[in-house]
C-alpha cells in the first residue's frame, strides 16, 4: 500500500513526500478511504499511530476540492475538539504541514493564554478551526465563533475529554453544528460512555481499532535495571555519558521527582528540561521546543504533561519510576519506536516496584529483559531467566539468607 493509491491531490502527497512517509501507517490506511467517501469514523488509536495524518489528509483532500467559490469572510468549514492545549497545538501544527501546499487556513484555540491574538485569527477566518472545549465555548457565548457552517467534526482523544469532566461541554458544542456532517471520533479506549456519545452523535460510523500497545510494545527494545532507589540518579547520570542516547524522554512518578532528577543532570551539567502541570504554559512550550530542536536531549516529565506528546525521533523512554498503572508503561514506550523507528525503553526498578513491574509483564504478555552488568546493580538477586515471580522481597531479606522452612530460598522458582 502507498499514498498514491488513495486518490489524494497532489499537493498532499506532497506533503506528505516531503514528511519522508513512504507507507500509510495501519490507521491512515483503513480510515484515509472511507474518510474520503464521507463516511463517518469511530477510531479506537492513540497518539503515535499516525492518526492526526488519518483525519488531517482526507479533510483537507475534502476541504480542497469543494466548495471553491468562495464569497466574503471563509466559514469555518471542519472543527478538531481536543482535551489538552498540547494536543491543539500538535493537530494544529499538522495541519500546518500537512496543508502547505494548499490554500487552507486554520487556527488553534485555548485556554490559558490570552484570547486576542485568538479572535484576530478567527475574524481574519479560517477552513479548520483545532479548540479544547472551554475557550471554544467562551469564544461561541463571544460571537468570534459561529459553526453554523461546519461540515467536518473531530473529537480527538474522546475518552480524555470525558475523564475531564468535558461530557455536557460536547455535548453543547455538538448542538452547534449543523447535523448534516461527518463526524469522526478517536479514542485510545472504547468505554460504553464513548459508544454512547458515538451512537449519538454519529451515522452508521465505520469502526477502526488499532492497538498501539502490542505494536509499541513489539517494536521497542526493552531493558530493565534493578537498582536500588537511592542509586537511580547515579545511573541515570552513567546511561547518560555512556549510552548512544540522542534524544530521551525521562518518565517521574512525581512532579517534585521530576525536579530533583533535572536539577541533578543540571549540576552533573547535562542539559535537561522538566515538564510538569506547576510549571507555567510559557515554560512548558519552551522545555518543549528545546527538546524537539535538540537544544536539550533530555526531557524530564510527570505523566500527565507528556499525555498527547508528539515528538520525532525519541531514541529512549527512562521510566526512572516504575508506572503505578501498567496501562501507563504502554503509552509511555509509545512516545519512542514511532512508526516502526527503533526505540528503546529502559527502566529503572527499585525493590519496592516489582510488583509493578511484575503487573506490567502481565499486561504486554512478555518478560521484560534485565541489563545484566551495570555498576549499581541491586544488591538482592533478580529472577533467573526464564523463571516466574512468585514473592516480592522484603527489603531485609538478605538478612534472612535463607527461609525458615527448611532451608528454601525465597524468592524467584523456575
Ligand atoms: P500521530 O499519531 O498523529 O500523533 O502521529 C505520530 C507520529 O508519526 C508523528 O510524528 C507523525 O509525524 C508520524 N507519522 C504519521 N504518519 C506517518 C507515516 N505514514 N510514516 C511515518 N511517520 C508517520
Amino acid at each position: 500500500m502507498s499514498f498514491d493509491n488513495f486518490g489524494l491531490i497532489e499537493p498532499l502527497l506532497r506533503a506528505v513526500r516531503e514528511e519522508g512517509y513512504t507507507h500509510p501507517t495501519p490507521i491512515q490506511s483503513s480510515a484515509i478511504p472511507p474518510l474520503l467517501e464521507g463516511k463517518d469514523l469511530l477510531g479506537c488509536a492513540q497518539t503515535g499511530t499516525g492518526k492526526t495524518a488519518a483525519f488531517a489528509l482526507p479533510i483537507l483532500h475534502r476541504l480542497e476540492t469543494t466548495g471553491i467559490a468562495r464569497e466574503g469572510k471563509r466559514p469555518i468549514r471542519v472543527l478538531v475538539v481536543t482535551p489538552t492545549r498540547e494536543l491543539a497545538a500538535q493537530v494544529g501544527e499538522s495541519f500546518a504541514t500537512y496543508g502547505r501546499h494548499t490554500r487552507q487556513k486554520h487556527t488553534t484555540i485555548f485556554g490559558g493564554v490570552g484570547q486576542r491574538p485568538q479572535t484576530q485569527a478567527l475574524a481574519r477566518g479560517v477552513d479548520v478551526l483545532v479548540a479544547t472545549p472551554g475557550r471554544l465555548l467562551d469564544l461561541i457565548g463571544q460571537r468570534h465563533v459561529h459553526l453554523g457552517r461546519v461540515e467536518v467534526l473531530v473529537l480527538d482523544e474522546a475518552d480524555r475529554m470525558l475523564d475531564m469532566g468535558f461530557i455536557r461541554d460536547i455535548r453543547r458544542i455538538v448542538a452547534k453544528v449543523p447535523a448534516q456532517r461527518q463526524t469522526l471520533l478517536f479514542s485510545a479506549t472504547m468505554p460504553s460512555s464513548i459508544m454512547n456519545l458515538a451512537r449519538s452523535i454519529q451515522t452508521d460510523p465505520v469502526e477502526v481499532r488499532i492497538a498501539p500497545e502490542t505494536l509499541a510494545a513489539e517494536t521497542v527494545d526493552h531493558l530493565v535495571y534493578f537498582v536500588e532507589r537511592q542509586h537511580k540518579q547515579d545511573l541515570l547520570h552513567h546511561l547518560l555519558v555512556g549510552e548512544e542516547i540522542s534524544r530521551a524522554l525521562v518518565f517521574a512518578r512525581t512532579k517534585r521527582g521530576a525536579d530533583r532528577v533535572v536539577l541533578h543532570l543540571q549540576h552533573a551539567n547535562i542539559a535537561a528540561e522538566v515538564m510538569h502541570s506547576d510549571r507555567t504554559q510559557g515554560a512548558r512550550q519552551k522545555a518543549l521546543e528545546d527538546f524537539k530542536k535538540g537544544r536539550v536531549r533530555v526531557l524530564v516529565a510527570s505523566d500527565i504533561a507528556a499525555r498527547g506528546l508528539d515528538v520525532d525521533d525519541i531514541s529512549h523512554v527512562i521510566n526512572y519510576d516504575i508506572p503505578d498503572e501498567a496501562e501507563t508503561y504502554v503509552h509511555r514506550i509509545g512516545r519512542t519506536g514511532r512508526a516502526g523507528q527503533a526505540g528503546r525503553a529502559l527502566s529503572f526498578c527499585g525493590l519496592d516496584e516489582r510488583s509493578n513491574l511484575r503487573a506490567i509483564e502481565r499486561l504486554i504478555k512478555r518478560q521484560l529483559p534485565a541489563a545484566e552488568e551495570h555498576p549499581f546493580k541491586s544488591a538482592v538477586p533478580v529472577r533467573p531467566a526464564g523463571s516466574i515471580p512468585t514473592t516480592s522481597f522484603p527489603s531485609s531479606w538478605r538478612k534472612l539468607g535463607r527461609g525458615r522452612g527448611g532451608g528454601r530460598s525465597l524468592g524467584w522458582v523456575r
